[in-house]
C-alpha cells in the first residue's frame, strides 16, 4: 500500500491559543491521507526524531521576522538589533542550561555538530571514553584525533557508574573526557548522569552530556549535574529552524583551532612584509561559528528555553507521566508488544518507548500505522545500531520474522492528546490480531 503526501496538506483553522495552553504546538488538527482513500488527524508520535513546533516558538519568530538583519556585520538598525537579539538568546540558553560564570554557549547546527565541535576542540590524544550504547552522534566524533575507550552496554544504571569508573581508573594519564547520554533516544531511559558526573571527577575526568532527549523532557542544570558540555539540537525541542547549542568550559573551546576558519570567527586578518596572512582569532564564542550565524535559529532555541521555563517543567512532565503510564500499560497488554529495555520496567524514562511486534517487521509496522491509521512513528535502528542489536538479542527472534528485524519507537512530550495515544493502541491490537 503506498499513499502520497498532497501537494497543498490541509490545515486546520484554529491553531491553538498560547495564552490558553503554553505549550501548545503547531500541527495539532492536520488531517493526512489513508490508504483507504480516506483522512484522519495526523498523530505524530515521532518527537524523539524532530518535535513539532511551540505555538509559542513560532509566534516569537514571525513577529521577530520582519526585523530580520544581519548579525555582527551592518551598522544598519536592523542589523544591531538583530545582533543584539543573537546575544541575549546565547544569555537566555546559559540561563536556562544552568551555566557557570565563563562559561560559553556556542550555536552550532545540532547535537551532532556540537558533538564533533568539541572532538575538534578537545586537547590531542584526550581518552574518550564513552558508552557503546550511545547514539552514533555521541559514539563516532572521537575516533578521528583521540584514543576511544569503547564502554560495554550496561544493564542497570549502578552498572554504568561502576564500568565508568572501572575504565577511568585504568586510564592513562593525560586529558580524559567522559561522553555519557542524559536519556536513551531507544528506551526513553534515564542515565545517572550525575553520578558519572561525579565518578568522573573523581579520576579527573572531563564530562560531556548528550542532552538531545534529556533537555526536551526535564531541566538540565549544567552546575547542578557538574558536567562540563552539554549538547542538544534546536529541533527536539520545539525550536526546528537549523541550530544547535554546545554549552560549557571555556578553556578547550578557546585554545583549540576555530571549528571552521572564516570570517566571524577572525578579529584581525593582516598582510605580512614578506607575502601571506596573520589571522588572530576571536577567543569567545565568535570562534566556532565562522560564517554569517543562524540568527532565526539561535532566536527560536531562546524562544523555547524561556516557554519550557515559564511553563514549567513539573506540569510536562505530569503530562508526559499520564501519558507514558497509559501507553504502556497498553502495550502491556498486547501480547505481541515485546518492549526494548536497558534498565528494566521501573526505570524512569522520558516518553520514548520501543518496541518489536511478533509476525511484523517494525518498518512495515510503522508504514501500517501510517497508511491505515495516519499515525507518525519511527522504526529502524534509529543511530543507536550497537545499543538495538544488544537489546534486540534480548528479545530473541520475533516470531513469523525471519528478514531484518527492526523495532518500532513511539515518542511524544508537549502538546500530545491523549486520543494520539489511545489511537495507536487501537491501531496497535488491531494490526496484531
Ligand atoms: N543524541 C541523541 C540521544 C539523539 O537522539 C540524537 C538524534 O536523534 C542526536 C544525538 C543527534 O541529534 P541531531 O540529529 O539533531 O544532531
Amino acid at each position: 500500500m503506498t499513499t502520497t503526501t498532497p501537494a497543498v496538506p490541509s490545515v486546520p483553522s484554529q491553531a491553538p491559543d498560547p495564552a490558553s495552553d503554553p505549550l501548545a504546538v503547531l500541527g495539532a488538527g492536520v488531517r493526512v491521507p489513508l490508504a483507504d482513500g480516506g483522512e484522519t488527524e495526523y498523530a505524530a508520535l515521532d518527537y524523539a526524531a524532530s518535535a513539532p513546533v511551540l505555538r509559542q516558538v513560532w509566534d516569537d519568530v514571525a513577529a521577530y521576522a520582519p526585523y530580520y538583519g544581519s548579525v555582527h556585520r551592518g551598522a544598519g538598525h536592523l542589523s544591531r538589533l538583530s545582533t543584539r537579539l543573537f546575544e541575549e538568546s546565547r544569555e537566555t540558553v546559559a540561563r536556562f542550561l544552568g551555566c557557570r560564570p565563563g562559561d560559553q554557549v556556542v550555536f552550532t547546527r545540532s547535537t551532532t555538530d556540537s558533538l564533533n565541535l568539541l572532538a575538534a576542540a578537545a586537547p590531542a590524544g584526550t581518552r574518550v571514553l564513552v558508552f557503546e550504547s550511545e547514539h552514533h552522534a555521541a559514539l563516532l566524533p572521537w575516533r578521528r584525533r583521540h584514543d576511544v575507550t569503547y564502554l560495554p552496554v550496561p544493564r542497570s544504571p549502578e552498572e554504568a557508574v561502576r564500568t565508568a569508573e572501572r575504565a577511568l581508573r585504568a586510564a592513562p594519564s593525560g586529558p580524559k573526557l567522559l561522553c555519557v547520554t542524559g536519556a536513551s533516544n531507544v528506551t526513553g531511559e534515564l542515565w545517572p548522569v550525575r553520578e558519572l558526573a561525579a565518578a568522573a571527577r573523581r579520576h579527573g575526568a572531563r564530562v560531556v552530556l548528550d542532552a538531545a532527549q534529556l533537555a526536551p523532557h526535564r531541566p538540565v542544570d549544567l552546575a547542578a549535574l557538574d558536567v562540563d558540555w552539554v549538547a542538544f539540537s534546536g529541533h527536539k525541542l520545539y525550536a526546528p529552524f537549523g541550530s544547535g547549542v554546545l554549552a560549557g568550559r571555556a578553556d578547550w573551546l578557546r585554545r583549540a583551532e576555530p571549528y571552521l576558519a572564516g570570517g566571524g570567527a577572525s578579529r584581525i586578518v593582516a598582510r605580512r612584509a614578506d607575502g601571506g596572512v596573520d589571522v588572530e582569532w576571536h577567543h569567545d564564542e565568535a570562534r566556532h561559528e565562522a560564517g554569517s550565524p543562524n540568527v532565526i535559529g539561535a532566536y527560536a532555541i531562546a524562544s523555547a528555553c524561556r516557554t519550557l521555563t515559564k511553563a514549567g517543567f513539573d506540569r510536562l512532565l505530569r503530562h508526559e507521566e499520564r501519558l507514558l503510564t497509559r501507553l504502556r500499560a497498553g502495550l502491556a497488554a498486547v501480547p505481541a508488544v515485546r518492549p526494548l529495555s536497558l534498565f528494566g520496567p521501573d526505570a524512569a524514562r522520558v516518553p520514548v518507548v520501543s518496541f518489536t511486534v511478533d509476525g511484523w517487521d517494525g518498518d512495515a509496522f510503522a508504514r501500517a500505522l501510517s497508511e491505515r491509521h495516519g499515525i507518525g512513528v519511527r522504526s529502524g535502528l534509529f543511530c543507536a545500531q550497537p545499543l538495538v542489536r544488544a537489546l534486540l538479542d534480548d528479545t530473541g527472534p520475533v516470531a513469523g520474522c525471519d528478514g531484518p528485524l527492526q523495532p518500532v519507537r513511539v515518542s511524544f512530550g508537549a502538546g500530545t492528546p491523549t486520543a494520539h495515544i489511545d489511537r495507536l493502541l487501537r491501531a496497535v491490537r488491531e494490526l496484531t490480531e
